[in-house]
């Protein structure tokens, strides 16, 4: 039970409190039921949520033991001993004779392929010295032999004939041991021989390099410059281990240093670079699959980071009046920003807010969004149509785009098909007509929150997620109900998502000084007094005797059952504290009464007895 109270105020979990957390104390919240301040689906999720804390305990142990230094082992080390790199490029050969980058089928297999590759899709590889096997995971699960000498021989049990996206996946899969898969792609669709190509890389790049680094007014020039550098950097870079590290602090900084000179363009440059790392950040999550612990703990941090650097150039760009020479550039971006949609399968929800960031701050016209609206529903068609599972993206961009237009009824109606876990996705929205304070249309967003918080609760996101997400919401409630009047909204809000909203209700409540739901409150979540504060005890004793009496009652029956002597003096400090209480209320003879019952109860307890005595409770 103590694990609640662990979990939202410190997010690390102790071990030493599961015991307790394994014991729901279920007649306190049945007494509090049985009161009517819960109802009985508050109480079930109550008991839903121990469970669910329960399992995020074990998965926290789990991440710990994984941390001793295991970064998981990337296609290179498991398969580099076993097939030569010649026999990869001379299979990478054979593929671009028979797939043109001229014939828009096999453009759309390299695609697929690329899409599904990118999502680690490809698992149970098992090697011999020219042939590969693997498991590809797509709409079925299917089974791929690669033949590197003879490409045309290798087979796959899906019904496609020929060479299909998950022989080219496959093959992409063993590609990404001996060179960037992106590198592959690049060839093919240039039509160069990727042997030449490889063995002259580094002379031609010294040839191609041009005078100036990019064109000022080109994003394409933008972005070529970017992969230039990417390049650059991946021969360079020091240690596989720091790769995401590397990419953040050498090749994201030396971007920047590589800016325009002009403030406002200097700034959207920044937004583009960030974009460009973030991106980057998502293709080598693909090619190198690091471990949970790295998606979380080491990487995830760049990401929060990029975004916030994208927040603050784009502050820094609207001080200025967006110059024209920028339009160009930004029809581009239409495009660019799109990538974040699809690029990897990690991280849906920092993809998309920061798209939608983009969109809300950079391309809201009406000219953008109907670009972006009709590749958007061609490519959802698509996808429907071959089962790829980017679709919620999609889905979540058109929304968007909707928002852009304030079609909020239209969202509304597309968000009934999404899963109740999407709902940190709105708060994008939410945010930004609050910054416009646009209390009227807040109004049925506000209602659709609280309306879908307690699926979203009791879904089955780990619970550091949901608080932090619950957290979120109650401010953004709190802000809109203060700037609308509307008092009981926020109350209302903070009973609807409890357990989650404890440390919000807590707080409203001693604002309010309503003392008695606060101590309610503490029991219902299983508190004992000696967790809480001393002064606050004080000050509610002070200002509302007696209310803290069922407290301390209970925290004295917690101590006689250990049966220790050191335990007989709580309880007796306890009673000194309930006999205190009774005296200012005047009520000497429930005290008594209390206090006499108590000792005939335990009389057999001979220690609890002396204690007794010693503390002047009873007499002989
Ligand atoms: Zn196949």
């Amino acid at each position: 039970m103590l694990i609640i109270g662990t979990c939202v105020h410190f997010p690390t979990i102790q071990c030493s409190k599961v015991a307790f957390f394994l014991c729901p104390r279920f007649n306190l919240v049945r007494n509090l039921f049985d009161e009517g301040f819960l109802s009985y689906n508050e109480e079930i999720r109550i008991f839903k949520l121990y469970y669910i804390f329960y399992i995020y305990f074990v998965l926290e142990l789990f991440t710990l033991f994984k941390t001793f230094g295991m970064y998981e082992r990337g296609p290179l080390h498991m398969l580099g001993r076993e097939i030569s790199k010649e026999l990869v490029l001379g299979a990478g050969e054979q593929l671009k004779q028979l797939l043109s980058p001229h014939n828009e089928e096999d453009r759309n297999l390299i695609k697929k392929g690329l899409i599904l590759f990118r999502q680690g899709s490809i698992y149970n590889v098992n090697t011999t010295t020219h042939t590969v096997s693997a498991k590809v995971q797509d709409v079925t699960s299917v089974q791929v032999e690669l033949d590197l000498d003879d490409i045309v021989m290798s087979t796959c049990t899906c019904p496609y004939e020929g060479i299909c996206r998950h022989r080219i996946a496959t093959f992409l899969y063993v590609y990404a041991s001996v060179d960037r898969v992106g590198t592959f792609v690049d060839l093919w669709k240039e039509e160069k021989s990727i042997d030449d190509v490889l063995r002259n890389v580094r002379k031609a790049s010294t040839f191609l390099k041009p005078d100036k680094d990019y064109e000022d007014s080109s994003l394409a020039s933008w972005i070529a410059f970017f992969n230039r550098e990417y390049d650059e950097w991946l021969e360079n870079v020091p240690s596989q281990n720091q790769l995401f590290q590397s990419l953040f602090l050498h090749y994201y900084s030396n971007l920047k240093k590589k800016a325009p000179k002009s403030p406002e363009m200097k700034q959207f440059f920044i937004v583009q670079a960030s974009v460009t790392v973030f991106l980057k950040i998502l293709q080598l999550i693909n090619e190198t699959k690091p471990t949970d612990y790295m998606l979380q703990h080491i990487i995830f941090p760049y990401l929060d980071q990029l975004i916030d650097n994208v927040q603050n150039a784009i502050a820094e760009m609207k001080r200025y009046a967006l110059p024209f020479a920028l339009d160009p550039l930004l029809v581009d971006s239409v495009e660019r920003f799109r990538e974040l949609l699809f690029t990897s399968k990690h991280y849906q929800y920092e993809r998309t807010s920061l798209y939608q960031l983009l969109w809300i701050e950079l391309l809201r016209r009406d000219k953008f969004i109907s670009i972006e609206r009709e590749w958007l529903e061609e490519e959802l068609e698509q996808m429907e149509k071959t089962n790829e599972s980017y679709a919620v993206e999609i889905e979540i961009a058109l929304m968007h785009m909707d928002f852009l237009q304030s079609r909020d009824e239209d969202i509304f109606h597309s968000l009934e098909s999404v899963s109740a876990t999407a709902l940190p996705l709105t708060f994008k929205w939410v945010e930004d007509i609050m910054k416009k304070k646009n209390w009227k249309r807040l109004s049925g967003w506000v209602s659709y929150m609280l309306n879908n918080a307690t699926e979203y609760i009791n879904s089955s996101i780990p619970f550091e997620e949901k608080r932090y997400t619950v957290r979120y919401m109650m401010k953004l409630i709190q802000q809109y109900a203060s700037a609308t009047k509307e008092d009981q909204l926020y109350e209302k809000a903070c009973r609807k998502m409890l357990p989650l909203t404890y440390a919000e209700y807590h707080d409203l409540l001693l604002d309010k000084q309503q003392y008695k739901t606060w101590v309610e409150l503490q029991t219902l979540l299983g508190f004992t007094i000696d967790e809480m504060d001393s002064y606050l005890l004080k000050e509610i004793e002070k200002s509302e005797p007696g209310i803290l009496v069922p407290l301390y009652v209970k925290s004295v029956q917690d101590q006689i059952a250990l049966k220790t002597r050191e335990n007989y003096k709580m309880a007796v400090r306890y009673l000194k504290r309930i006999k205190a209480q009774y005296k200012k209320l005047k009520r000497e003879e429930v005290w008594e009464n209390y206090i006499n019952q108590l000792a005939i109860e335990h009389k057999r307890l001979r220690a609890f007895k002396e204690e007794l005595k010693k503390g002047k409770l009873i007499h002989d």
